[in-house]
């Protein structure tokens, strides 16, 4: 039998690419591996409704059976820890298995703050135990510090409020969302978090955790700042980004760099047959001019019909997505399209609380942001050119 594609990584990526090569008539024996047990998830709803939920759900993506259905293979609780691409063999918890292509759709875990680690009462959320977790923690209303304003930190606080806890948001930068978005639609971001009760401090500082033993443990009582002052905090949810889950991946050779560095194709440089889609891919965006890592959903469902669309022999070239992202905060739809880099004007639409922001450049739509308006924002997406 010949050597099978494998999958490393069954989240919506890793999922998404395993079934589109089906759709195509790839017949070729596939194997997806993932670290982590359990059926395969989606995780939008970690950061939203699941935090509020009585009965919290988690969105299977896939199951055992419906893969195998499919004659794909799925090991979960099956960590990849070592590659050799030269001779095509992927190490799977010391034990190999050869491939003949190979996917990176790893992922990336949530960047900590060295001074927080160990401390009672700190959380990140990535993964559904961390957001069963942080949904057990928040039912106790404790005050709540999120640090990093990011979709996370405001996903967070906007489900902490809901739920009645004091929430004070720390982020470092001059808005929130700030790799998201613009000044204008992130000041009115800002505003609705204050509008329900959070009290929002940009560029703050932290600096390290105040703690006390209680039991025994060392359990969080505030957050110190680097203006000396001290916010009060009984649960800190650190939301600061991400890092791309490449260690596993150290001295095989490949170029690793805040990411797998990839072509404008998401192939992997420097190595043959292997690709990376989702968060742990960085790839050369030929409309940028630069390297980009995506972390959104819907960019590496896009990255996973791509590259299955290659992988089937299907004429590719490069990989040339519009940028969208969404976010349900306070139950207000949050949508952004496309970019606001070097826009010249921006322009804002609306009726009462709904509306959107549209950014352009020389008089063309480059992209937009909206606010429980989903009907401007898709004609806006639709007007695009690419
Ligand atoms: P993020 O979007 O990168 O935001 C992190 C924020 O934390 C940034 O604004 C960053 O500021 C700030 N920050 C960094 N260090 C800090 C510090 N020491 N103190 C205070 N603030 C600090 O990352 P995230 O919110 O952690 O989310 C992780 C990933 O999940 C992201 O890729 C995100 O897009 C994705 N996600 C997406 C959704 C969605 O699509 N709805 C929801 C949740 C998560 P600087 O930029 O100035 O460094």
């Amino acid at each position: 039998m010949s050597e099978p594609l494998v999958v490393v990584g069954a989240s919506v990526a890793g999922i998404r690419l395993v079934g589109t090569l089906r759709r195509y008539g790839v017949q070729t024996r596939i194997v997806v591996v993932d670290a982590e047990g359990g059926d395969p998830y989606d995780k939008p709803q970690l950061s939203k409704q699941l935090l509020l939920d009585e009965r919290p759900t988690v969105q299977t993506l896939a199951t055992t059976s419906s893969l195998a259905r499919d004659r794909i293979e799925l090991r979960m609780s099956c960590p990849a820890t070592g590659l050799d691409p030269e001779a095509h063999v992927l190490e799977l918890n010391g034990r190999p298995l050869p491939y003949s292509q190979l996917v990176l759709a790893c992922g990336s875990r949530p960047r900590t703050l060295p001074s927080f680690d160990g401390v009672a009462g700190v959380l990140t959320l990535r993964t559904h135990r961390d957001a069963v977790a942080l949904r057990t923690a928040l039912r106790d209303r404790p005050q709540v510090a999120v640090i990093g304003g990011g979709l996370i930190g405001c996903e967070v606080a906007a489900a902490a409020r809901a739920l009645g806890a004091p929430v004070v948001m720390l982020e470092a930068g001059e808005r929130l969302a700030g790799r998201v978005l613009a000044p204008e639609p992130a000041e009115r971001l800002r505003m609705l978090h204050e509008e329900h009760g959070a009290e929002v401090r940009l560029q703050a500082a932290v600096t390290r955790a105040r703690t006390q033993p209680i039991d025994g443990v060392e359990r969080l009582t505030g957050i110190e700042l680097s203006d000396g002052t001290t916010v009060p905090a009984e649960l800190a949810i650190v939301g600061i980004g991400t890092n791309p889950v490449t260690h596993w991946l150290d001295g095989c050779g490949m170029r690793i760099a805040e990411g797998v560095c990839c072509d404008a194709a998401l192939r992997a440089q420097d190595v043959t047959d292997i690709w990376a889609i989702g968060d742990v891919a960085r790839w050369w965006n030929n409309d940028l001019a630069e390297y980009v890592r995506f972390e959104h959903w819907t960019g590496a469902r896009e990255q996973a019909a791509f590259v299955a669309k290659a992988l089937a022999g299907r004429e590719t070239t490069s990989f040339r997505p519009i940028p969208y992202v969404w976010s349900d905060q306070y139950a207000v739809h949050i949508q952004h399209a496309g970019t606001t880099d070097g826009a010249d004007q921006v322009e804002y639409v609306g009726n009462g609380a709904r509306g959107r922001y549209t950014f352009s450049r020389e008089g063309q739509v480059i992209g937009v942001t909206g606010f429980d308006d989903p009907a401007g924002v898709l004609a806006v997406r639709r007007s695009f050119r690419r």
